[in-house]
Parts: structure tokens; C-alpha cells; sequence
């Protein structure tokens, strides 16, 4: 065992009751599982404040049923939420 020692987890910041707190459904499909998708921009050397192409990833969740981004997760990225598929 190379781990560290084990450190006591602590309490975050007073008590928080999370089951008070309300759950974030998919928009679409109702489902609350969610997993973590990353948008990727691409900047282009005339936007970019250092005058370089790249890449810059944004960590977003996506829903683990359907794959919808919930809206607001999206703001700021310049993408619309994609309209659920309706495949039959
Ligand atoms: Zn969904």
C-alpha cells in the first residue's frame, strides 16, 4: 500500500440535506442520471487572445438516457440543445 494515509472525510460546510434539494431531470426523457460530456471549442488564431489556434474543452453533463445537455449548461457555448430524437 503506497497510498497516503487515510484522511477523515470532512463534513462539508454545515449540514447540507440533500434530499430538501431538488434533482435535475433531463429536459427530454425525465431521466436524473447524468454523465459528464466535454464540448470542445476550437478557437481560431484571430480570436484567440495569444494569436494561436486551439482547443478548449468545456465540462458539461449530458444525460445518461438520451444524451440531452440540460440548457442551461449550455449557455455560454453558442450550441442550442439538440431536439430529442424521435426514432419511431
Ligand atoms: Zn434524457
Amino acid at each position: 500500500m503506497n497510498m497516503k494515509a487515510q484522511k477523515p472525510i470532512k463534513n462539508p460546510q454545515q449540514k447540507l440535506d440533500l434530499a430538501k434539494a431538488d434533482t435535475l431531470n433531463c429536459q427530454a426523457c425525465g431521466n436524473y442520471l447524468f454523465i459528464t460530456s466535454t464540448i470542445i471549442k476550437k478557437i481560431s488564431a484571430i480570436m484567440s487572445p495569444n494569436g494561436q489556434e486551439g482547443l478548449v474543452p468545456i465540462e458539461v453533463f449530458s444525460c445518461g438516457n438520451c444524451g440531452q445537455v440540460p440548457t442551461e449548461m449550455l449557455k455560454g457555448t453558442g450550441l442550442e440543445p439538440a431536439e430529442p430524437k424521435l426514432d419511431s
